[in-house]
């Protein structure tokens, strides 16, 4: 395991980063040396409030830590929602980046580079499918899942013309642009952004009897997160993605996993379909995807579904740019080479047990669940809502997010060591107690 150390994500120092300098240098060395309050005061005051940050502002990172503009150290155990999965700098996966910074950056589609090709190739032999389209970030990548599946109802399957119908699941969280939110059941993604994009249909997640009854002749794919992530890290009953598969197989309806959260080894296999064993027709990808250091994503399938994509129905300026390409290659190497699926799996079930060992005696949990290492603590309704306790663990030194109301996620990077996991449940330990 890397040790931790201070790192600075700038081209100046980028040089000395990815062997594992312990340097802490300012990001900008001409620029004032700002606090922690400063710079909050200055993001309030000139973003956009569409987000409302943990008042820590973040300088550096390493492995699974990170330290903020004064110096102090947490142990980051949000991982930027998957993002992060191979920790902080992780030293191959930088190592890509910067060889191919100063190769290529961008081609755009409109000629061919060296890495997209081997990219699609590799991705896809990764997932034991056929075709990769590449897009930067996860809600492109359902964006283009969407368009693919109703192109295909309308030509392969022969839906009349507006009336293909997605169906999705009650709690889902797929992403933000209009059209994705036009699913959510999530009101405050949907309020006032209207009018929205017709043609979803929810029912509630993990009941398959209710797909079966939703499905109708103008279904042409039913669009899932094979576990919750955003919606409370909300796990199915064991079966119900092989029912749901089947289900979709015999109605020739198109099955997509949105995997943009649960990919590449975060629930302790590459992918969360493969513990019941389902290939899907459309793969969602993200998040891990880019190793953290570049936003790269991708839907997955086979040559049929994507074949009814012609040249200039869809694209974007920077999806399957060489230096995403090549950054996404590295992460399918070190996937590979460090066992990650494995040691998610093995890390989360020991990381559970001492997560209901050390809440025990507080009282306020109700359940600790989740898959590998992708894990909730849900508190009980008297405890009070998981952000005041987010807020403490964060005065403590631990990185997590609540997401809805009661639920704790606890989804540090894959490579985290027991060590490291016993330095954040004694903190967890003393908020919970
Ligand atoms: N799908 C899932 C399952 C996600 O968890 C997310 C992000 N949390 C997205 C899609 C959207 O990804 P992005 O923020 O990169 O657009």
């Amino acid at each position: 395991m890397r040790a931790p150390s201070h790192s600075v994500a700038t081209p100046r120092s980028s040089a000395s980063l990815a062997h594992g300098s312990s340097s802490s240098a300012a990001a900008n060395p001409a620029e004032p040396r700002y606090t922690n309050a400063q710079l909050h005061a200055i993001e309030h005051a000139w973003s956009a409030p569409n987000y409302d940050p943990m008042p820590a502002v973040l300088a550096t990172g390493s492995g699974v830590w990170v330290h903020d503009v004064e110096g102090k150290k947490y142990l980051d155990m949000l991982a930027g929602y998957s993002a992060m999965s191979f920790g902080h700098q992780h030293p191959r996966i930088m190592s890509a980046f910067l060889a191919q910074a100063k190769r290529l950056t961008l081609a755009s589609r409109a000629f061919e580079n060296d890495q997209m090709g081997l990219f699609a190739k590799e991705l896809a032999e990764f997932c034991g499918m056929e075709q990769t389209l590449p897009m930067n970030t996860g809600a492109e990548a359902v964006e283009t899942a969407i368009k693919c599946a109703r192109k295909w109802g309308y030509l392969s399957k022969g839906i009349a013309a507006d009336q293909c119908e997605i169906i999705a699941c009650l709690g889902n969280f797929h992403g933000r642009t209009t059209t994705v939110i036009s699913m959510s059941s999530t009101p405050q993604y949907r309020d006032h952004f209207g009018p929205l994009t017709p043609g979803f249909k929810l029912i509630p997640f993990g009941d398959a009897e209710a797909l079966k009854n939703a499905i109708t002749p103008s279904t042409c794919a039913f669009l899932v997160e094979p576990i919750q992530g955003e919606g409370g890290i909300n796990v199915p009953p064991d079966g119900y993605l092989k029912r749901c598969a089947e289900l979709c197989r015999k109605n020739n309806v198109l099955f997509i996993a949105d995997e943009v959260q649960t990919g590449f080894g975060r629930t302790g296999r590459n992918f969360a379909c493969d513990h019941e064993g389902v290939k899907p027709d459309m793969l969602l990808l993200g998040k891990a995807l880019g190793g953290g250091v570049y936003p790269v994503s991708a839907v997955v399938s086979s040559k049929a579904i994507f074949s009814v994509f012609k040249a200039g129905d869809h694209g974007s300026t920077f999806g399957g740019n060489p230096l995403g390409a090549a950054v996404a290659r590295e992460v399918l190497r070190v996937m590979r080479d460090e066992d990650l699926s494995r040691r998610a799996s093995e890390m989360g079930d020991w990381l559970r047990l001492r997560l209901r060992e050390v809440t025990s005696k507080g009282g306020k949990v109700k359940e600790i669940r989740g898959r590998g290492m992708l894990n909730g603590i849900e508190l009980k309704k008297e405890a009070g809502p998981a952000y005041d306790y987010v807020k403490k663990l964060l005065g403590e030194g631990v990185l997590c997010k609540d997401t809805v109301k009661q639920v704790i996620r606890i989804t540090p990077p894959l490579v985290i060591t027991k060590d490291e996991c016993e330095w954040g449940l004694e903190r967890i330990a003393r908020v919970l107690a």
